[in-house]
């Protein structure tokens, strides 16, 4: 059985034209295990962010495919290609990107609306959802009143409100201290724990050697594993 959530095959990406045509990627094959916790790493500008924009059907390749859950996602066209997003993928970015006039909760209450939940359940769904990470007592408090790493959470709460199987993250530890980093890990593993595969771009090492698996970029390629030394 194949027990890959999303493979890759002769992915590439070209940007711009002429002079200014970057390859940022050059043939990327791979495989993400359902279930698992795995990091995109590499040096910056190597093609990670590509990758994962991809991945998550974000931006369209300029040539290769890419199959999510069993579906060929770019052989859809954009409102396809929305739906099937907003049902397997919850996306996390490195700035939270929540509306500073609403609530923690009315955050996700509105991300809730618009996955078309019955109104009287979204509360509810809601108040579970910031359960899940750990902040149900901060339900009322705006963006401006939380610390990042409670920020980042809401944001997490978010991006489950379609349950979705997939978590797709762009360096979401990328602008938190490590106290806040180590929290927004903490809720990431849980969530792992329940079977949720999340997929992280990272440059952080330290969260890189707590993936289950690791992706690593390089030149827009994937990059194979050092080779072991021999012990002398
Ligand atoms: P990383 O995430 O590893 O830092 P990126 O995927 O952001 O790398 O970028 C890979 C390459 O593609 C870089 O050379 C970058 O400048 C280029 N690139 C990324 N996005 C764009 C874009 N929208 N337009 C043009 N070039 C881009």
């Amino acid at each position: 059985m194949n027990d890959a959530i999303i493979t890759a095959s002769a992915l590439v990406k070209e940007y711009g034209r002429g002079a200014a045509r970057v390859e940022a990627l050059r043939g990327i094959d791979l495989q993400i295990p359902r279930g698992s916790f795995t990091c995109i790493v590499g040096p910056s500008g190597h093609g990670k962010s590509t990758l994962m924009h991809l991945l998550g059907g974000l931006d369209h390749p300029t040539g290769g495919t890419v199959t999510v859950d069993g579906e060929e996602i770019f052989r859809f066209g954009n409102r396809r290609l929305a739906a099937l997003r907003a049902r397997k993928i919850g996306f996390v970015f490195q700035f939270f990107n929540l509306l500073q006039s609403l609530s923690a909760a009315e955050n996700v209450e509105a991300a809730l609306m618009l996955a078309g939940a019955p109104e009287a359940r979204q509360k509810e769904r809601a108040a579970e959802l910031l359960a899940t990470v750990g902040l149900a007592e901060k339900a009322g408090a705006r963006p401006g009143q939380l610390s990042g790493g409670q920020q980042q959470r809401v944001a997490i709460a978010r991006a489950l409100a379609n349950d979705p199987p997939l978590l797709l993250m762009d360096e979401p530890t990328g602008n938190l201290d490590s106290a806040a980093e180590a929290e927004v890990m903490e809720v990431l593993e849980g969530l792992n724990r329940q079977g949720k595969t999340i997929i992280l771009v990272t440059h952080s090492a330290e969260i890189a050697a707590r993936a289950t698996h690791l992706v690593r970029v390089r030149d827009g390629r994937i990059e194979d594993p050092p080779p072991l030394q021999m012990a002398s």
